[in-house]
Protein backbone atom coordinates (compact mmCIF):
# COMPACT_ATOMS: atom_id res chain seq x y z
CA UNK A 1 0.00 0.00 0.00
CA UNK A 2 1.54 3.17 -0.96
CA UNK A 3 0.75 6.60 0.42
CA UNK A 4 2.26 8.09 -3.11
CA UNK A 5 2.12 8.62 -7.27
CA UNK A 6 4.55 7.32 -9.77
CA UNK A 7 5.93 9.37 -11.69
CA UNK A 8 8.76 9.50 -14.49
CA UNK A 9 9.93 6.48 -12.02
CA UNK A 10 9.85 8.36 -8.43
CA UNK A 11 7.45 7.79 -6.02
CA UNK A 12 6.47 11.25 -4.96
CA UNK A 13 3.47 13.23 -2.61
CA UNK A 14 2.09 16.71 -2.85
CA UNK A 15 0.87 19.06 -0.08
CA UNK A 16 -2.85 18.27 -0.42
CA UNK A 17 -3.91 14.83 0.45
CA UNK A 18 -7.35 12.75 0.02
CA UNK A 19 -8.66 10.29 2.21
CA UNK A 20 -9.34 6.92 1.08
CA UNK A 21 -11.90 4.64 3.44
CA UNK A 22 -13.56 1.13 3.95
CA UNK A 23 -16.76 1.02 2.64
CA UNK A 24 -18.40 -1.33 5.44
CA UNK A 25 -17.41 0.64 8.19
CA UNK A 26 -16.62 4.32 6.55
CA UNK A 27 -13.09 3.92 8.35
CA UNK A 28 -10.06 6.03 6.56
CA UNK A 29 -7.94 3.19 5.34
CA UNK A 30 -4.88 5.53 3.98
CA UNK A 31 -4.69 8.72 1.70
CA UNK A 32 -3.00 9.53 -1.43
CA UNK A 33 -1.92 12.58 -2.82
CA UNK A 34 -3.69 15.41 -4.98
CA UNK A 35 -1.24 15.52 -7.31
CA UNK A 36 -1.84 18.78 -9.82
CA UNK A 37 -1.52 19.99 -13.29
CA UNK A 38 1.88 20.25 -13.12
CA UNK A 39 2.40 16.93 -11.74
CA UNK A 40 -0.01 15.44 -14.82
CA UNK A 41 2.25 17.20 -17.08
CA UNK A 42 5.27 15.24 -16.07
CA UNK A 43 4.25 11.97 -15.95
CA UNK A 44 2.79 12.48 -19.62
CA UNK A 45 6.40 13.87 -20.46
CA UNK A 46 7.39 11.12 -18.38
CA UNK A 47 5.56 8.63 -20.83
CA UNK A 48 6.53 10.03 -23.75
CA UNK A 49 10.62 10.27 -23.21
CA UNK A 50 10.38 6.33 -21.80
CA UNK A 51 8.05 4.83 -24.99
CA UNK A 52 10.74 5.58 -27.53
CA UNK A 53 13.14 2.92 -26.31
CA UNK A 54 10.39 0.33 -25.19
CA UNK A 55 8.39 0.50 -28.10
CA UNK A 56 12.00 -0.30 -30.30
CA UNK A 57 12.35 -3.21 -28.21
CA UNK A 58 11.73 -6.44 -29.76
CA UNK A 59 8.57 -7.47 -28.99
CA UNK A 60 9.71 -10.56 -26.80
CA UNK A 61 11.72 -8.52 -24.70
CA UNK A 62 8.80 -6.49 -23.75
CA UNK A 63 6.46 -9.82 -23.45
CA UNK A 64 8.85 -11.07 -21.04
CA UNK A 65 8.57 -8.30 -19.06
CA UNK A 66 4.70 -8.51 -18.86
CA UNK A 67 4.89 -12.17 -18.04
CA UNK A 68 7.02 -11.14 -14.97
CA UNK A 69 4.49 -8.78 -14.35
CA UNK A 70 1.69 -11.36 -14.24
CA UNK A 71 3.80 -13.37 -12.06
CA UNK A 72 4.20 -11.30 -9.52
CA UNK A 73 0.27 -10.32 -9.43
CA UNK A 74 -0.25 -13.97 -8.94
CA UNK A 75 2.36 -14.23 -6.40
CA UNK A 76 1.11 -10.97 -4.23
CA UNK A 77 -2.62 -12.56 -5.16
CA UNK A 78 -3.69 -12.46 -1.55
CA UNK A 79 -2.10 -9.26 -0.55
CA UNK A 80 -4.02 -7.54 -3.55
CA UNK A 81 -6.90 -9.42 -2.85
CA UNK A 82 -6.95 -7.87 0.60
CA UNK A 83 -6.28 -4.37 -0.12
CA UNK A 84 -9.07 -4.43 -2.68
CA UNK A 85 -11.58 -5.91 -0.11
CA UNK A 86 -10.47 -2.62 2.25
CA UNK A 87 -11.15 -0.14 -0.15
CA UNK A 88 -13.61 -1.25 -2.09
CA UNK A 89 -15.69 -3.65 -0.29
CA UNK A 90 -16.26 -6.95 -2.47
CA UNK A 91 -16.01 -9.94 -0.54
CA UNK A 92 -12.42 -11.88 -0.35
CA UNK A 93 -13.60 -14.38 -3.00
CA UNK A 94 -14.98 -11.98 -5.14
CA UNK A 95 -11.53 -9.71 -4.96
CA UNK A 96 -9.44 -13.45 -4.96
CA UNK A 97 -11.54 -13.71 -8.49
CA UNK A 98 -10.50 -10.21 -9.86
CA UNK A 99 -6.91 -10.57 -9.30
CA UNK A 100 -6.82 -13.64 -11.23
CA UNK A 101 -9.02 -11.58 -14.03
CA UNK A 102 -6.56 -9.07 -13.80
CA UNK A 103 -3.50 -10.82 -13.95
CA UNK A 104 -5.02 -13.11 -17.20
CA UNK A 105 -5.03 -9.81 -19.39
CA UNK A 106 -0.72 -8.95 -18.57
CA UNK A 107 -0.62 -12.74 -19.31
CA UNK A 108 -2.95 -12.59 -22.32
CA UNK A 109 -1.32 -9.37 -23.93
CA UNK A 110 2.20 -10.54 -23.07
CA UNK A 111 1.52 -12.94 -25.36
CA UNK A 112 -0.32 -11.12 -28.02
CA UNK A 113 2.78 -8.21 -27.97
CA UNK A 114 4.52 -10.78 -30.49
CA UNK A 115 1.68 -11.03 -32.75
CA UNK A 116 1.30 -7.66 -33.80
CA UNK A 117 1.95 -8.27 -37.35
CA UNK A 118 1.68 -6.08 -40.16
CA UNK A 119 1.03 -6.86 -43.76
CA UNK A 120 2.54 -6.99 -47.60
CA UNK A 121 -0.18 -5.89 -49.96
CA UNK A 122 -0.61 -6.80 -53.73
CA UNK A 123 0.28 -3.42 -55.26
CA UNK A 124 -1.38 -1.02 -57.33
CA UNK A 125 1.50 -0.74 -59.87
CA UNK A 126 4.43 -2.90 -61.27
CA UNK A 127 7.22 -0.68 -59.70
CA UNK A 128 5.51 -0.04 -56.43
CA UNK A 129 5.53 -2.32 -53.17
CA UNK A 130 2.78 -1.90 -50.24
CA UNK A 131 3.49 -2.67 -46.40
CA UNK A 132 1.42 -1.84 -43.34
CA UNK A 133 3.17 -1.60 -40.08
CA UNK A 134 1.73 -1.32 -37.21
CA UNK A 135 3.07 1.06 -34.47
CA UNK A 136 2.29 2.00 -31.01
CA UNK A 137 -0.22 4.73 -30.58
CA UNK A 138 1.37 7.13 -28.59
CA UNK A 139 1.34 8.12 -25.23
CA UNK A 140 -1.77 6.61 -23.57
CA UNK A 141 -4.43 8.54 -20.34
CA UNK A 142 -6.22 5.40 -18.67
CA UNK A 143 -8.47 6.61 -16.74
CA UNK A 144 -10.48 3.73 -14.39
CA UNK A 145 -13.75 3.38 -12.30
CA UNK A 146 -13.77 1.98 -8.66
CA UNK A 147 -16.05 -0.73 -9.17
CA UNK A 148 -13.05 -3.17 -10.63
CA UNK A 149 -9.83 -1.71 -9.17
CA UNK A 150 -7.48 -4.02 -10.42
CA UNK A 151 -9.01 -5.57 -13.72
CA UNK A 152 -9.80 -2.16 -14.76
CA UNK A 153 -6.13 -0.92 -14.99
CA UNK A 154 -4.43 -3.91 -16.34
CA UNK A 155 -7.54 -4.69 -19.11
CA UNK A 156 -5.86 -0.78 -20.22
CA UNK A 157 -1.99 -0.38 -19.42
CA UNK A 158 -1.28 -4.66 -20.66
CA UNK A 159 -2.45 -3.50 -24.73
CA UNK A 160 -1.11 -0.39 -24.13
CA UNK A 161 2.43 -1.25 -22.83
CA UNK A 162 2.70 -4.64 -24.87
CA UNK A 163 1.78 -2.65 -27.95
CA UNK A 164 4.81 0.08 -27.21
CA UNK A 165 2.77 3.01 -25.59
CA UNK A 166 4.28 4.75 -22.13
CA UNK A 167 1.04 5.35 -19.88
CA UNK A 168 -0.29 7.49 -17.45
CA UNK A 169 -3.05 5.65 -15.21
CA UNK A 170 -5.64 8.19 -13.00
CA UNK A 171 -7.65 5.47 -10.94
CA UNK A 172 -10.56 6.27 -8.91
CA UNK A 173 -10.83 8.51 -6.47
CA UNK A 174 -12.50 5.88 -4.52
CA UNK A 175 -9.94 3.03 -5.10
CA UNK A 176 -6.55 4.08 -5.98
CA UNK A 177 -4.21 2.14 -3.32
CA UNK A 178 -4.61 -1.19 -5.86
CA UNK A 179 -3.92 1.12 -8.94
CA UNK A 180 -0.47 1.83 -7.15
CA UNK A 181 0.29 -1.69 -6.13
CA UNK A 182 -0.23 -2.75 -9.74
CA UNK A 183 2.22 -0.03 -10.72
CA UNK A 184 5.01 -0.95 -8.17
CA UNK A 185 4.90 -4.15 -9.26
CA UNK A 186 5.13 -3.22 -13.09
CA UNK A 187 8.27 -1.49 -11.77
CA UNK A 188 9.60 -4.58 -10.24
CA UNK A 189 8.73 -6.58 -12.97
CA UNK A 190 11.19 -4.14 -14.88
CA UNK A 191 9.08 -1.84 -16.67
CA UNK A 192 10.97 1.03 -17.49
CA UNK A 193 11.07 4.24 -15.08
CA UNK A 194 8.33 6.33 -16.63
CA UNK A 195 6.47 4.12 -19.04
CA UNK A 196 3.80 3.36 -16.62
CA UNK A 197 2.88 6.52 -14.44
CA UNK A 198 -0.34 6.29 -11.70
CA UNK A 199 -1.57 10.36 -11.24
CA UNK A 200 -4.47 10.87 -8.46
CA UNK A 201 -6.19 13.77 -7.78
CA UNK A 202 -9.03 16.19 -8.90
CA UNK A 203 -10.20 14.28 -11.79
CA UNK A 204 -11.42 17.39 -13.44
CA UNK A 205 -8.19 18.77 -13.25
CA UNK A 206 -6.07 15.85 -14.41
CA UNK A 207 -8.56 14.94 -16.93
CA UNK A 208 -8.28 18.15 -18.50
CA UNK A 209 -5.02 18.16 -18.50
CA UNK A 210 -4.36 14.17 -20.08
CA UNK A 211 -7.09 15.71 -22.63
CA UNK A 212 -5.67 18.78 -23.67
CA UNK A 213 -2.35 17.32 -23.80
CA UNK A 214 -1.29 17.11 -27.91
CA UNK A 215 1.10 14.22 -26.26
CA UNK A 216 -1.76 11.69 -25.28
CA UNK A 217 -2.57 10.22 -28.31
CA UNK A 218 -5.39 7.95 -26.68
CA UNK A 219 -7.89 7.82 -24.11
CA UNK A 220 -8.90 4.34 -22.58
CA UNK A 221 -11.79 5.31 -20.03
CA UNK A 222 -14.06 3.09 -18.35
CA UNK A 223 -17.04 5.35 -16.32
CA UNK A 224 -20.13 6.80 -16.59
CA UNK A 225 -21.65 7.50 -19.56
CA UNK A 226 -21.70 11.16 -18.63
CA UNK A 227 -18.09 11.59 -18.19
CA UNK A 228 -17.21 9.57 -21.21
CA UNK A 229 -18.60 12.18 -23.44
CA UNK A 230 -17.20 14.74 -21.60
CA UNK A 231 -13.95 13.46 -22.70
CA UNK A 232 -15.07 12.65 -26.19
CA UNK A 233 -15.61 16.34 -26.49
CA UNK A 234 -12.62 17.57 -24.71
CA UNK A 235 -10.51 14.91 -26.89
CA UNK A 236 -11.98 16.56 -29.87
CA UNK A 237 -9.46 19.80 -30.10
CA UNK A 238 -6.80 17.31 -30.29
CA UNK A 239 -8.21 14.31 -32.22
CA UNK A 240 -7.26 11.48 -30.07
CA UNK A 241 -8.17 7.93 -30.22
CA UNK A 242 -10.80 7.43 -27.71
CA UNK A 243 -11.86 3.69 -26.15
CA UNK A 244 -14.82 4.38 -23.88
CA UNK A 245 -16.01 1.44 -21.55
CA UNK A 246 -19.65 3.29 -20.46
CA UNK A 247 -22.92 2.58 -19.11
CA UNK A 248 -24.89 -0.67 -19.57
CA UNK A 249 -28.32 -1.35 -19.04
CA UNK A 250 -28.28 -5.07 -19.64
CA UNK A 251 -31.40 -7.29 -20.06
CA UNK A 252 -31.88 -10.49 -18.90
CA UNK A 253 -34.39 -12.34 -20.62
CA UNK A 254 -36.05 -15.97 -20.00
CA UNK A 255 -38.16 -17.74 -22.39
CA UNK A 256 -40.65 -20.14 -21.76
CA UNK A 257 -38.30 -23.26 -22.81
CA UNK A 258 -35.29 -22.27 -20.84
CA UNK A 259 -34.12 -24.22 -18.03
CA UNK A 260 -35.67 -22.33 -15.51
CA UNK A 261 -33.06 -23.62 -12.54
CA UNK A 262 -30.33 -23.15 -14.84
CA UNK A 263 -31.78 -19.05 -15.76
CA UNK A 264 -31.69 -18.73 -11.96
CA UNK A 265 -28.80 -19.86 -11.42
CA UNK A 266 -27.50 -17.33 -14.50
CA UNK A 267 -29.53 -14.51 -13.08
CA UNK A 268 -28.12 -14.78 -9.55
CA UNK A 269 -24.31 -14.63 -11.32
CA UNK A 270 -25.20 -11.83 -12.91
CA UNK A 271 -27.50 -10.01 -10.84
CA UNK A 272 -25.62 -10.09 -7.42
CA UNK A 273 -22.22 -9.87 -8.36
CA UNK A 274 -20.19 -7.09 -7.14
CA UNK A 275 -23.40 -6.03 -5.20
CA UNK A 276 -24.73 -5.47 -8.25
CA UNK A 277 -22.31 -2.78 -8.93
CA UNK A 278 -20.71 -4.06 -12.82
CA UNK A 279 -21.40 -2.57 -16.05
CA UNK A 280 -22.62 -5.88 -17.63
CA UNK A 281 -24.76 -6.90 -14.51
CA UNK A 282 -28.58 -7.72 -15.64
CA UNK A 283 -30.37 -4.78 -14.95
CA UNK A 284 -34.19 -5.59 -16.37
CA UNK A 285 -34.96 -9.28 -15.84
CA UNK A 286 -37.86 -9.93 -18.80
CA UNK A 287 -39.43 -13.34 -18.40
CA UNK A 288 -42.41 -15.03 -20.09
CA UNK A 289 -45.67 -15.44 -19.04
CA UNK A 290 -45.91 -19.64 -18.57
CA UNK A 291 -43.17 -19.05 -16.42
CA UNK A 292 -42.81 -15.91 -14.47
CA UNK A 293 -44.29 -17.26 -11.42
CA UNK A 294 -42.18 -19.96 -11.29
CA UNK A 295 -38.73 -18.14 -11.81
CA UNK A 296 -39.72 -15.22 -9.50
CA UNK A 297 -40.27 -17.55 -6.87
CA UNK A 298 -37.13 -19.62 -7.00
CA UNK A 299 -34.98 -16.40 -7.58
CA UNK A 300 -36.69 -15.32 -4.78
CA UNK A 301 -35.64 -18.11 -2.78
CA UNK A 302 -32.26 -18.04 -4.01
CA UNK A 303 -31.82 -14.25 -2.74
CA UNK A 304 -33.15 -15.01 0.41
CA UNK A 305 -29.93 -17.25 0.59
CA UNK A 306 -27.86 -14.87 -0.08
CA UNK A 307 -25.66 -13.05 3.43
CA UNK A 308 -24.55 -9.43 3.43
CA UNK A 309 -21.58 -8.75 5.03
CA UNK A 310 -18.61 -7.11 5.31
CA UNK A 311 -15.99 -8.30 2.47
CA UNK A 312 -13.58 -9.71 5.12
CA UNK A 313 -15.90 -12.00 6.72
CA UNK A 314 -16.33 -15.32 5.78
CA UNK A 315 -18.93 -16.63 3.95
CA UNK A 316 -20.43 -13.08 2.59
CA UNK A 317 -21.77 -12.66 -0.83
CA UNK A 318 -23.08 -9.34 -0.95
CA UNK A 319 -20.76 -6.52 0.59
CA UNK A 320 -21.43 -2.77 1.20
CA UNK A 321 -22.24 -0.70 -1.93
CA UNK A 322 -19.44 2.22 -2.83
CA UNK A 323 -21.05 5.33 -0.90
CA UNK A 324 -23.82 6.79 0.34
CA UNK A 325 -25.00 8.47 -2.92
CA UNK A 326 -25.24 4.71 -4.50
CA UNK A 327 -27.38 3.46 -1.55
CA UNK A 328 -30.02 6.69 -2.24
CA UNK A 329 -30.12 5.32 -5.76
CA UNK A 330 -31.07 1.99 -4.77
CA UNK A 331 -33.67 3.60 -2.91
CA UNK A 332 -34.76 5.75 -5.07
CA UNK A 333 -35.66 3.23 -7.64
CA UNK A 334 -37.12 1.20 -5.45
CA UNK A 335 -40.04 3.62 -3.68
CA UNK A 336 -40.40 4.56 -7.86
CA UNK A 337 -40.76 0.66 -8.89
CA UNK A 338 -43.48 0.38 -5.41
CA UNK A 339 -45.13 3.73 -6.74
CA UNK A 340 -45.70 2.58 -10.29
CA UNK A 341 -47.43 -0.74 -8.86
CA UNK A 342 -43.97 -3.14 -8.51
CA UNK A 343 -44.33 -5.74 -5.02
CA UNK A 344 -40.93 -6.19 -3.41
CA UNK A 345 -40.71 -10.00 -2.45
CA UNK A 346 -37.21 -10.16 -0.99
CA UNK A 347 -35.46 -7.19 0.43
CA UNK A 348 -36.20 -3.75 -0.14
CA UNK A 349 -34.55 -1.81 2.52
CA UNK A 350 -31.54 -0.87 3.92
CA UNK A 351 -29.44 -3.55 5.82
CA UNK A 352 -30.31 -4.11 9.57
CA UNK A 353 -26.68 -3.66 9.48
CA UNK A 354 -26.84 0.02 8.49
CA UNK A 355 -23.94 2.37 7.07
CA UNK A 356 -23.51 0.98 3.40
CA UNK A 357 -24.95 -2.02 3.28
CA UNK A 358 -28.24 -2.73 1.22
CA UNK A 359 -30.75 -5.56 1.45
CA UNK A 360 -30.80 -8.09 -1.98
CA UNK A 361 -33.69 -7.38 -3.15
CA UNK A 362 -36.11 -8.73 -5.53
CA UNK A 363 -39.02 -6.73 -7.36
CA UNK A 364 -42.05 -8.13 -9.37
CA UNK A 365 -44.83 -6.94 -11.97
CA UNK A 366 -42.09 -4.26 -12.90
CA UNK A 367 -43.18 -2.47 -15.78
CA UNK A 368 -40.98 -0.55 -18.46
CA UNK A 369 -42.46 2.58 -17.10
CA UNK A 370 -40.47 2.30 -14.07
CA UNK A 371 -37.23 4.02 -13.25
CA UNK A 372 -35.67 0.65 -12.61
CA UNK A 373 -35.53 -0.24 -16.00
CA UNK A 374 -34.70 3.03 -17.61
CA UNK A 375 -31.85 3.62 -15.74
CA UNK A 376 -28.51 1.23 -14.30
CA UNK A 377 -29.49 0.92 -11.52
CA UNK A 378 -25.83 -0.54 -9.92
CA UNK A 379 -26.80 -1.99 -6.85
CA UNK A 380 -28.38 -5.02 -5.74
CA UNK A 381 -31.73 -5.16 -7.04
CA UNK A 382 -33.45 -7.69 -9.20
CA UNK A 383 -36.61 -6.24 -11.14
CA UNK A 384 -39.07 -8.94 -12.93
CA UNK A 385 -40.80 -7.67 -16.03
CA UNK A 386 -43.39 -9.99 -17.55
CA UNK A 387 -43.43 -10.28 -21.14
CA UNK A 388 -45.90 -12.94 -23.95
CA UNK A 389 -44.10 -12.58 -27.32
CA UNK A 390 -40.13 -13.21 -28.40
CA UNK A 391 -40.73 -9.94 -31.03
CA UNK A 392 -42.29 -7.65 -28.09
CA UNK A 393 -39.06 -8.29 -25.35
CA UNK A 394 -36.38 -7.91 -28.57
CA UNK A 395 -38.05 -4.73 -28.88
CA UNK A 396 -38.02 -3.92 -24.27
CA UNK A 397 -34.16 -4.89 -24.50
CA UNK A 398 -33.74 -2.78 -27.71
CA UNK A 399 -35.38 0.51 -26.18
CA UNK A 400 -32.44 1.79 -24.81
CA UNK A 401 -29.78 4.02 -25.57
CA UNK A 402 -27.08 1.67 -24.59
CA UNK A 403 -25.97 -1.51 -25.65
CA UNK A 404 -23.30 -3.18 -23.50
CA UNK A 405 -24.03 -6.65 -22.62
CA UNK A 406 -27.40 -9.09 -23.03
CA UNK A 407 -28.30 -12.18 -21.28
CA UNK A 408 -30.93 -14.62 -22.47
CA UNK A 409 -32.14 -18.40 -21.87
CA UNK A 410 -33.88 -20.72 -24.46
CA UNK A 411 -33.23 -24.04 -26.24
CA UNK A 412 -34.66 -23.54 -29.54
CA UNK A 413 -31.61 -22.84 -31.82
CA UNK A 414 -33.27 -21.09 -34.43
CA UNK A 415 -34.72 -18.41 -32.02
CA UNK A 416 -31.18 -18.65 -29.89
CA UNK A 417 -29.99 -17.10 -32.88
CA UNK A 418 -32.39 -15.08 -33.93
CA UNK A 419 -32.67 -13.05 -30.66
CA UNK A 420 -28.27 -13.32 -30.39
CA UNK A 421 -28.66 -11.01 -34.09
CA UNK A 422 -31.54 -8.95 -33.20
CA UNK A 423 -30.20 -7.29 -29.82
CA UNK A 424 -28.50 -4.08 -29.55
CA UNK A 425 -26.05 -5.37 -27.09
CA UNK A 426 -21.90 -5.41 -27.77
CA UNK A 427 -21.91 -8.66 -25.96
CA UNK A 428 -24.32 -11.43 -25.90
CA UNK A 429 -24.66 -14.68 -22.84
CA UNK A 430 -26.73 -17.09 -24.44
CA UNK A 431 -28.11 -19.53 -21.13
CA UNK A 432 -24.60 -18.05 -19.37
CA UNK A 433 -24.83 -15.00 -17.00
CA UNK A 434 -20.62 -14.98 -16.88
CA UNK A 435 -19.13 -13.36 -19.94
CA UNK A 436 -15.90 -11.43 -18.87
CA UNK A 437 -12.77 -13.31 -19.82
CA UNK A 438 -9.27 -11.97 -21.42
CA UNK A 439 -9.65 -13.78 -24.56
CA UNK A 440 -13.37 -12.11 -25.82
CA UNK A 441 -13.97 -8.99 -27.19
CA UNK A 442 -15.67 -6.86 -24.57
CA UNK A 443 -17.01 -3.22 -25.45
CA UNK A 444 -20.44 -2.12 -25.97
CA UNK A 445 -22.60 -0.45 -28.39
CA UNK A 446 -24.76 2.85 -28.82
CA UNK A 447 -23.64 5.22 -25.93
CA UNK A 448 -22.16 2.38 -24.04
CA UNK A 449 -19.14 3.05 -25.59
CA UNK A 450 -16.08 2.70 -28.49
CA UNK A 451 -13.48 -0.03 -28.73
CA UNK A 452 -13.43 -3.84 -27.33
CA UNK A 453 -10.80 -4.74 -24.98
CA UNK A 454 -9.55 -7.92 -24.62
CA UNK A 455 -8.94 -10.55 -27.45
CA UNK A 456 -6.77 -10.20 -30.13
CA UNK A 457 -8.77 -6.90 -31.16
CA UNK A 458 -7.79 -5.52 -27.91
CA UNK A 459 -4.19 -4.85 -29.29
CA UNK A 460 -5.05 -3.00 -32.07
CA UNK A 461 -7.09 -0.28 -29.91
CA UNK A 462 -3.06 0.80 -29.45
CA UNK A 463 -1.34 0.29 -32.71
CA UNK A 464 -1.58 2.64 -35.58
CA UNK A 465 -1.52 1.23 -38.92
CA UNK A 466 1.26 2.92 -41.13
CA UNK A 467 1.35 2.31 -44.92
CA UNK A 468 4.79 2.27 -46.71
CA UNK A 469 4.67 2.24 -50.39
CA UNK A 470 8.27 1.45 -51.89
CA UNK A 471 8.94 2.82 -55.75
CA UNK A 472 11.22 0.06 -57.18
CA UNK A 473 13.68 1.45 -59.98
P1 LIG B 1 -18.74 6.50 -11.25
O1 LIG B 1 -20.02 7.27 -11.29
O2 LIG B 1 -18.89 5.06 -11.39
O3 LIG B 1 -17.80 6.89 -10.15
P2 LIG B 1 -17.29 8.13 -13.09
O4 LIG B 1 -17.49 8.16 -14.56
O5 LIG B 1 -17.64 9.34 -12.31
O6 LIG B 1 -18.06 6.84 -12.62
O7 LIG B 1 -15.79 7.76 -12.73
C1 LIG B 1 -14.95 6.95 -13.51
C2 LIG B 1 -13.57 7.57 -13.54
O8 LIG B 1 -13.67 8.84 -14.18
C3 LIG B 1 -12.97 7.85 -12.16
O9 LIG B 1 -11.58 7.63 -12.23
C4 LIG B 1 -13.27 9.31 -11.96
O10 LIG B 1 -12.41 9.94 -11.06
C5 LIG B 1 -13.06 9.81 -13.37
N1 LIG B 1 -13.67 11.13 -13.65
C6 LIG B 1 -14.79 11.66 -13.12
N2 LIG B 1 -14.98 12.91 -13.61
C7 LIG B 1 -13.97 13.16 -14.47
C8 LIG B 1 -13.60 14.28 -15.30
N3 LIG B 1 -14.33 15.39 -15.34
N4 LIG B 1 -12.47 14.17 -16.04
C9 LIG B 1 -11.73 13.04 -16.01
N5 LIG B 1 -12.03 11.97 -15.25
C10 LIG B 1 -13.13 12.02 -14.50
Amino acid sequence: MREACLIGGEWVTAERWMEVDDPATGAIIGRVPMMDAAATGRAIAAAQAAMGEWAARPAKARADILRRFFDLVRANRAALADLMVAEQGKPRAEALGEIDYAASFLEWFAEEARRAYGEIVPAHAADKRIMVLKQPVGVVAAITPWNFPAAMVTRKIAPAVAAGCGVVVKPAPQTPFTALALAALGEEAGLPPGLLNVVTGDAAEIGGVLTASPIVRKISFTGSTGVGALLYGQSAATIKKLSLELGGNAPFIVFDDADLDAAVEGAMASKFRNAGQTCVCANRIYVQGAVYDAFVERLTHAVEGLSVGAGTEEGVSIGPLIDAAAVAKVERHIADAMALGGRVLAGGERHARGGRFFQPTVIRDVTPAMLITREETFGPVAPVIRFDTEAEVVAMANATDFGLAAYFYARDMSRIWRVAEAIEAGIIGVNTGLISTEVAPFGGVKMSGLGREGSHHGLDDYLELKYVCLGLD
